[in-house]
């Protein structure tokens, strides 16, 4: 069954589920590796890497989701809590901006207390004041709760959000797109369902997203493969994510980190990562994780499938709570892309190539 699955995947055919199971549960890491990399070169055949510089600020730390995986968050009223205005925060992207980035990827806090001319606002004026800036901003979370603040539907949120010039999400908010595994670890978010629709409304729009996945807490091996599955479905219909991009779940100073006190291994990294570039024969990109993995498994991982390095993240706040920091900067990243064999191209949040930067 392995050989005639290898044939498959090496004559560009797609692999079903039970495939995909297989694949995760029995191919040697080496291998999976190199099936990996066939379908990376047969997508992006040039031996070059991208990444974006970008900054990861959060504008409110206040939410009411109490996801069990979350060291972030902060209860209304509860010491600690903040929200930015809309002048400190165009402060900040102009400072971000000073500093060369051209993506903010922004994201709360799900906070009750924040009307949606909030977030109309401050993407008008991101667009007007710091041009330089692509707002990448708000997750499926965000949305919902904007659509629950609000009373708008989550179709006319989006279009809102669109009409005053956001044209991307950031992926966040899917964990384990399985309904057994979100009612355990954060119950009070959207379904894998609503999630999948929110996603599927905003690529209708026009926007386009990237697709993350929170895994190394208590899903099953199904789980992964259905998460797979139900994103390669949607990607079917919309062709709206540009990117997929798992990274391991983050246990210190969460409730979680009772029971899984560990992270996932980097080999189980490397597994997930090489499987996601296969199963996902529709996505054009799949992202290394640097950060929430190690600089150097980053660069692993562009020998597993992965043909783009994320963002610099000069700003982080999210892992930082849990206890997890990793610095680095544009320099850095040109240079673990080169050591790793690859020629490094800056590009912008929709995959526009910024600069080439050569070997
Ligand atoms: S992960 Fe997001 S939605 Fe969940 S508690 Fe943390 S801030 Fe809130």
């Amino acid at each position: 069954m392995l050989k005639n699955m290898y044939q498959k995947i090496q004559n560009n055919q797609r692999i079903t589920s039970d495939e995909g199971l297989t694949l995760l549960q029995k191919t040697p890491l080496l291998e999976l590796g190199e099936l990996a990399s066939i379908v990376r070169y047969r997508k992006n055949p040039k031996p070059q890497v991208t990444f974006v510089v970008d900054t990861n600020p959060n504008y409110t730390n206040v939410c009411t989701i109490d996801c069990i995986f979350c060291a972030f968050y902060r209860h209304p009223g509860e010491d600690g809590e903040y929200t930015y205005t809309v002048d400190h925060l165009i402060q900040q992207f102009k400072e971000s901006a000073a500093k060369g980035v051209t993506t903010v990827l922004l994201q709360g806090g799900v906070n009750p207390n924040l009307p949606f001319d909030f977030y109309l606002e401050l993407v008008r004026r991101t667009r007007k004041e710091v041009p330089e800036i692509y707002p990448h901003f708000f997750s499926v979370s965000e949305i919902v709760g904007m659509s629950e603040v609000s009373g708008l539907s989550i179709g006319e949120v989006l279009q809102q959000l669109w009409d005053a010039g956001m044209r991307s999400l950031p992926g966040g908010g899917a964990e384990i797109l399985s309904d057994r595994v979100k009612k355990k670890i954060s119950n009070k978010k959207e379904t894998a369902d609503l999630w999948i629709d929110v996603m599927r409304r905003a690529h209708k729009i026009g926007y386009k997203s990237t697709a993350t996945m929170m895994y190394g807490h208590i899903e099953t091996e199904e789980e992964i493969i259905e998460h797979l599955e139900r994103i390669r479905s949607l990607q079917n219909e919309t062709a709206g994510f540009t990117a997929f991009i798992p990274w391991s779940f983050k246990p210190g100073n969460t409730p979680l980190e009772k029971i899984i006190p560990h992270y996932a291994s980097p080999t189980r990294y490397l597994q997930i990562l090489a499987l996601s570039r296969i199963y996902l024969d529709n996505f054009p990109h799949v992202q290394a994780s640097w950060f929430s993995e190690g600089k150097k498994i980053g660069q692993v991982a562009l020998h597993f499938g992965a043909d783009d390095f994320g963002g610099t993240l000069l700003e982080e706040n999210v892992h930082a709570a849990a206890n997890y920091v990793s610095k680095t900067n544009t320099e850095e990243v040109i240079d673990i892309i080169r050591q790793a064999g690859f020629i490094p191209v800056q590009r912008t949040t929709l995959y526009e190539i910024v600069k080439v930067y050569g070997n």
